[in-house]
């Protein structure tokens, strides 16, 4: 397995105290900041106003079916793998108006639902959830009508990421190549030190987010400590996929006796979907107001785990959880090939923290592939 992790280059330190001055400039630049808060006993992204609410000395732990913080009392900020969601639900709402339609004497009367698109900075961002974006990027934006919703708050946001230097148990970035050093898709990058950040702008208007810091070199020790961390980071990962592509194996495998056992512990909760970065299933319904003069048509997250999902045409194509969990790893690892070129997986482990049961999808797909896959 490769292991390459770096930091960019032209590197500036930045202070943790010079944190509020990005985060003031972001502000002065017309975004709201996002950033990571300790909110009901994780660690989730949330609008914040200064540093002080990151969730700082705090370190998390997980495992199979387990998350749970701790506070180690340091300065660090971002000592902690990913919590349960990523920028999804910022960027993909879980329930949304997509337009209204009301009657006009006999005509109907449809509106489009106007779009909440105020331009994000999101400080913090993972580089498995960079690539997750990336990937929810071709889905709602490549196709020939782009989605006008997820367009307009892609187009506002601005990204610092973090590198990770402290990977969760779960963690298997490596394995997929999209960890744990941000590569692409940011504004600025961070690796953090005992006493600040190892900083690198990623795009013009991150040069001039930095610029106007009046940051220092960070030097050549700081330089290689960073790099020497975010190394660590990826070589303490002991999970990983048997492959990056595993499309033949899976297909070659859909009657392996795996599916039978996995679905005997599967609860079909859809945990697993709903914080997988990657995952954009949904379903569309009508709220008719109760007079019957007016509806709202919208949208919301739904998964493959579902009954309702695989209800086609009166059919119920997926009538039992061992079909459902196949239909959602073998389209995950296997079907994304050919719509994205890649697999739908990042590697950020939350499919495995949030399951209630602990199913582990590196696991299932070694189990059911068998030997390593080139
Ligand atoms: S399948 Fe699991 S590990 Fe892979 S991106 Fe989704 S939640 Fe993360
Ligand atoms: S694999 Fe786990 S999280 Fe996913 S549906 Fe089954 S029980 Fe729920």
């Amino acid at each position: 397995m490769s292991r390459q992790p770096d930091v960019p280059s032209s590197m500036v330190f930045l202070p943790h105290e010079g944190l509020s001055g990005l985060l003031d400039h972001l502000r002065s630049e017309g975004y709201r900041c996002l950033g990571p808060v300790v909110r009901d006993g994780a660690i989730q992204m949330e609008p914040v106003a200064h540093p002080d609410a990151f969730p700082i000395g705090f370190r998390d732990r997980q495992e199979k079916g387990t998350y749970a913080l701790e506070d180690a009392g340091d300065a660090r900020m971002f000592a902690f793998a990913n919590g349960p969601q990523g920028l999804k639900p910022w960027l993909f709402s879980p329930r949304e108006t997509l337009w209204h339609v009301a009657r006009r004497g006999t005509a109907l009367a449809f509106e489009p639902a106007e779009i909440d698109a105020a331009p994000l900075a999101v400080i913090g961002i993972r580089s498995c959830d960079l690539a997750a974006i990336a990937i929810q990027d071709r889905h709602f934006l490549g196709g020939a009508r782009p989605d006008p919703a997820y367009a307009a708050r892609r187009g506002g946001l601005f990204v610092v990421a973090v590198n990770c230097t402290h990977a969760g148990p779960t963690c298997f970035c490596v394995s997929t190549g999209d960890g744990p050093a941000a590569r692409a898709g940011f504004d600025v990058a961070l690796t953090e030190l005992e006493d600040g950040f190892v900083a690198a702008a990623g795009s013009e208007r991150g040069e001039r987010a930095l610029a106007g810091l009046g940051l220092a070199p960070a030097g050549g020790a700081r330089e290689a400590a960073a790099h020497e961390r975010v190394a660590a980071a990826g070589s303490a990962q002991t999970r990983s996929l048997p492959g990056r592509d595993l499309q033949a194996a899976l297909l070659a495998n859909l009657l392996h006796p795996r599916w039978e056992a996995v679905a005997g512990r599967c609860l079909s909760c859809g945990n697993c979907t709903l914080v997988c970065p990657t995952c954009f299933c949904h379903c569309e319904r009508e709220e008719v107001s109760s007079g019957g003069a007016s509806a709202e048509h919208y949208r919301e997250w739904d998964s493959c785990f579902s009954e309702g999902h695989a209800f086609i045409h009166g059919l119920q194509v997926r009538p039992d959880i061992r079909s459902r969990y196949r239909q959602w790893l073998t389209h995950k690892l296997g079907g994304w090939h050919d719509q994205f070129g890649r697999s739908g997986c990042v590697g950020c482990g939350r499919c495995i923290t949030w399951c209630p049961v602990g199913i582990d999808i590196t696991e299932e797909a070694a189990a059911v592939c068998g030997a390593a896959t080139p």
